[in-house]
């Protein structure tokens, strides 16, 4: 008998993984519009203060503290600043109108809301009666104050979202340098596979994995191609194999990575490039293959993950792997979910020496129900589901126990 290698925890698969990653060295400058969900190639300085400068919060009027110390002064309104405008020097006992956004005129050091005065119309001019005693700085928002001149503001590796997209936006940076999209290869063995829109034949069933698959690769932002169903033959896989990784840095496929005589990844990938054949001690998704394949010039390789063909297997992998691949072949340096303690609402016997990955829902009163059948070809749990537990190797789950949890959100994108 051979003797059987331990399995490696999900930890241990996931360090050997990103282990290999040689982040994707090719930038292009982007519009910062178009930037949304790319990765920053380089760090951003800032080069002016933001706000630019001293600016009100509020409607109301701009006064020198002082002259409002006794908590009602009358004072003569001697000029109007809306936002976008400069205004004159303020001259003592004076007020000035002013709107929120627009820059405090120097002299001025506090905004009394419009609400705390009262302004009146007279043949001499305009004046207000302020009905309250400012602090000094009260209702300013300070230049500088959010960003200073010469900061960094956004690291190299970070992933731009909407409010990064702001941010850069509010230091008038107009376009960023980031990361080219990772070009991704797919494609699904099984000769059981039919496509919707198609009859099912005897025997058959729909290629699920293709939809979730390509639904998390244009999450994370790939460039997709997608080499479709590819029959159970070691000659079309190695074909398929060979055509994909020319203009891929990453090549994923379901199916077929078990051991039997219609499961073809392995002897094709082993071919064609390097192989390693992954016991990882999680459930669902057990095996999973990682490894290289040589393009046409020999210099240079793909990468290759061959995920399990069970359907919550493939999926529940991905998130675990592939994701994070994904992220640090674009440089991203931390890709590690947010976990958060929640309690169980249910109990669970204690399993087998596997780390499980349950598909949980948080209920109504904060805590989480486990769906009942955690088969790894029911993808009705994945769709249930808000998250996944992360549960450790022969732990049972009991009534009100505090477990792992990972939500879909920081999983998916
Ligand atoms: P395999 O890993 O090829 O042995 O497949 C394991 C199980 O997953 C089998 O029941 C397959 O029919 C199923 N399966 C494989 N590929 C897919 C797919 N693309 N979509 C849905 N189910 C699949
Ligand atoms: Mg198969």
């Amino acid at each position: 008998m051979t003797e059987k290698k331990p399995m490696l925890s999900a930890a241990e698969a996931l360090d050997l993984l990103l282990a290999a990653v040689e982040p994707i060295a090719q930038t292009q400058t982007l519009p910062t519009l178009e930037a949304n969900g790319r990765v920053l190639a380089e760090g951003q300085v800032s080069q002016l203060n933001v706000p630019p400068m001293d600016n009100t919060q509020m409607d109301g009027y701009a006064v020198r503290a002082i002259d409002c110390a006794g908590g009602a002064a009358r004072l003569k309104v001697a000029q109007r600043i809306p936002a976008g405008q400069v205004g004159q020097p303020l001259q003592a006992g004076t007020a000035a109108r002013i709107f929120t956004g627009a820059m405090i005129p120097p002299g001025a050091d506090a905004v009394v809301m419009q609400e705390q005065c009262e302004p009146e119309k007279t043949v001499e001019g305009d004046f207000v009666t302020i009905r309250h005693a400012p602090q000094a700085g009260e209702w300013i928002r300070r230049s500088g104050e959010d960003i200073r001149a010469g900061s960094v503001i956004l690291q190299a590796g970070t992933r731009l979202r909407a409010q990064e997209l702001g941010l850069a936006a509010s230091v008038g940076l107009a376009s960023l340098p980031v990361v080219r999209k990772p070009r991704v290869a797919v494609f699904f063995t099984g000769d059981e596979l039919a496509m919707p829109g198609e009859p099912l034949k005897p025997g058959a069933i729909y290629n699920s994995n293709r939809f979730t698959l390509r639904g998390l690769l244009e999450n994370l932002g790939c460039e997709i191609t997608d080499y479709g169903i590819v029959p159970d033959s070691l000659d079309a896989t190695r074909d398929t194999l060979r055509r994909a990784a020319a203009g891929h840095d990453l090549i994923i496929t379901s199916g077929g990575v078990s051991v039997g005589e219609e499961d073809h990844i392995k002897p094709a990938v082993e071919a064609e490039g390097r192989l390693n054949m992954w016991q990882i001690a999680i459930k669902p998704g057990k095996p999973l293959a990682f490894g290289e394949i040589n393009r046409a010039d020999q210099d240079s390789r793909a990468y290759f993950i061959g995920l399990p063909g069970n359907p919550v297997s493939s999926f529940v992998t991905f998130l675990l792997f592939v994701r994070p691949f994904i992220l640090r072949l674009q440089g991203v340096a931390d890709v590690a979910p947010k976990a958060f303690r929640m309690r169980a609402d249910f109990v669970l016997p204690k399993g087998d020496r596997r780390n499980e990955f349950l598909r949980a829902k948080i209920n109504g009163s904060g805590g989480l129900d486990l769906f009942a059948n955690q088969g790894s070809a029911v993808l009705t749990s994945t769709a249930w589901g808000d998250g996944l537990i992360d549960n450790p190797p022969g732990q049972a789950i009991g009534q009100g126990d505090m477990v792992r949890f990972i939500p879909f959100n920081e999983l998916l994108y």
